[in-house]
């Protein structure tokens, strides 16, 4: 099941080119609102196995938002893949290490993301999750059971603001607005052959620049998810940003960031791409 967020309503993709509305195909069983639909994601699952959809209708991909626009809680993961790791001449974590990029930082998978004044804007494709029933201490070998499904995410970071303080912070370099955006869909897991090996990469201006696969990731989706819910609750909705690989543009000789009219696009195999546009502070 491929679901997404079609101008502020839940659809599922039907077809190559077409979206049914799920509020309106389940008689109002389901609420428009998509972020809603995670709270009662085991439902849909079954709902959907048994409903016989109506033909999709064409829509306009402009109009795709976030498949989780408002999550409660958005974790990021640095240094989680031993490529990157190797780049930023960081040691391999032992421990995941976790920060927060705020809610109010998601955006959807097409438009434009405004650079901020004197920032160095840099590119992190990564895939992402989002939880469907979640939950607390849960075991690496159910964790994709209770996730609702993955998509394309890109962790936009500003290494100035990261590395100003008198001590990294991830969670402000990392959450300006647009800094997270994700879609174009949600893929469940079982429509992906296997979704801990997934290619991923992106490009600025047709140049590719990060190219990699998620087997690659020092803790992997399950191993994530039971350590971070060993701690704090995992809501439904909530939004995993599992890492980075090699190629980001702060640890280039010389170092290279986003500007102005640039075109960044990031895609994930079997998951979709996302394409955005740079533009100059307001
Ligand atoms: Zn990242």
């Amino acid at each position: 099941m491929r679901i997404g967020n079609l101008a502020g309503r839940l659809v599922i993709q039907v077809g190559d080119e077409g979206v049914v509305d799920v509020e309106w195909a389940s008689g109002g069983l389901f609420p428009a609102d998509p972020q809603g639909v995670y709270d009662r994601w085991d439902e849909l699952v079954g709902w959907m196995a048994a409903a016989e959809l109506p033909e999709g209708q064409p829509f306009e991909p402009d109009e795709l938002g976030a498949p989780a626009p408002r999550p409660r809680q958005v974790f990021g993961l640095a240094l989680n893949y031993r490529d990157h790791a190797a780049e930023t001449g960081a040691p391999l974590p032992e421990e995941p290490s976790v920060f927060t990029k705020f809610p109010s930082a998601v955006t959807g998978p097409y438009g434009e993301i405004e650079l901020p004044d004197d920032g160095n804007v840099d590119w992190e494709v990564e895939l992402v999750v989002v939880m469907g029933r979640g939950g607390r201490h849960i075991p690496h070998d159910e964790a994709w059971d209770r996730i609702a499904g993955v998509t394309v995410g890109q962790d936009i970071s500003d290494r100035r603001r990261q590395f100003a303080g008198s001590m990294p912070q991830f969670s402000l370099a990392k959450s300006s607005p647009g800094f997270a955006p994700m879609g174009p869909w949600l893929v469940t897991p079982d429509e992906l052959d296997d979704p801990d090996d997934l290619a991923l990469g992106c490009s600025v201006n047709g140049e590719t620049m990060q190219q990699s696969r998620t087997s690659q990731l020092v803790f992997p989706v399950p191993a994530l998810v039971e350590r971070l819910s060993a701690v704090v609750p995992l809501l439904p909705g909530d939004v995993i940003f599992t890492g980075t690989p090699a190629g980001v543009g702060g640890t280039r000789q010389p170092p290279r960031y986003l500007r102005p009219g640039d075109e960044l696009v990031s895609h994930i195999e079997g998951v979709g791409e996302m394409r955005h546009r740079l533009i100059a502070p307001h």
